[in-house]
């Protein structure tokens, strides 16, 4: 990454944070070494550049256990669709760090959820497969803002559904010492939307009563149409 004047950026940056940021916040690092992470928050976000965890939670370095794809896509713990990073940091989030909360976070003009409708390059072969993951959320209805913008909050809604499939995470859920939520980042508004099981909708935080309502209900979409069981 150059900058303006033809210079290594990314070297710039790191000596930044080496020489401005750390120093001020070297204690907190210092402590999570001596310590241990114990973040209570497994996210999973998509990988767009736009969407920026720990900004959006207002989260310091050791609270957030993040793990990102293309599309914030759980892949089937039954292996059905291959082995997956992602399953292998949901399984460690769960049982080693004892997670309390999992985020499923999408947004709005998500690339991901474009791309599961109008296809992608052939030689991409990984990320044709990866996108099966988002099939079942997909509108038989014309592309158009509001029918993506339903997909990517259905596709928040089947990757929760996912993950009550993973035994630890329903055992812990079922135990009432774990939660799922599931949230919707509107980019150009700034705010995020939580799913909220009982109303079977997206709901903008400003006005939620909570940031994610917990065990899973079956989603029911405002045509009273069930997606997930
Ligand atoms: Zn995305």
């Amino acid at each position: 990454m150059k900058d303006a004047a033809g210079g290594d950026e990314l070297l710039r940056r790191l000596r930044r944070f080496h020489s401005d940021y750390f120093p001020r916040h070297q204690q907190r690092f210092q402590d999570l070494v001596a310590e241990g992470q114990h973040p209570k928050t497994l996210f999973i976000g998509c990988s767009d550049s736009r969407l920026v965890p720990y900004l959006l939670t207002d989260a310091a370095p050791g609270e957030l256990f993040i793990v990102r794809n293309v599309g914030a896509f759980v892949p089937p713990y039954d292996g059905s669709h291959g082995l997956h990073g992602t399953t292998a940091a949901i399984e460690f989030a769960v049982l080693s760090l004892q997670v309390e909360t999992i985020v499923v976070c999408g947004h709005s003009h998500c690339g991901a959820i474009r791309a599961a409708y109008e296809g992608v390059a052939d030689e991409a072969v990984a990320l044709k497969a990866w996108l099966e993951l988002a099939r079942e959320a997909l509108l038989p209805v014309r592309e158009s803002p509001e029918a993506l913008r339903r997909t990517e909050q259905r596709a928040v809604v089947l990757q929760l559904e996912r993950l009550m499939a993973y035994p630890m995470v329903r055992r812990r859920v079922e135990q009432g010492v774990l939660s799922l939520h599931g949230w919707h980042y509107v980019i150009e508004d700034g705010e995020v939307h939580v799913f909220d099981a009982e109303q079977g909708d997206f709901i903008a935080a400003s006005v939620a009563s909570n940031s994610g309502t917990g065990p899973y209900l079956n989603y029911v979409e405002h045509d009273g149409q069930v997606i997930c069981d």
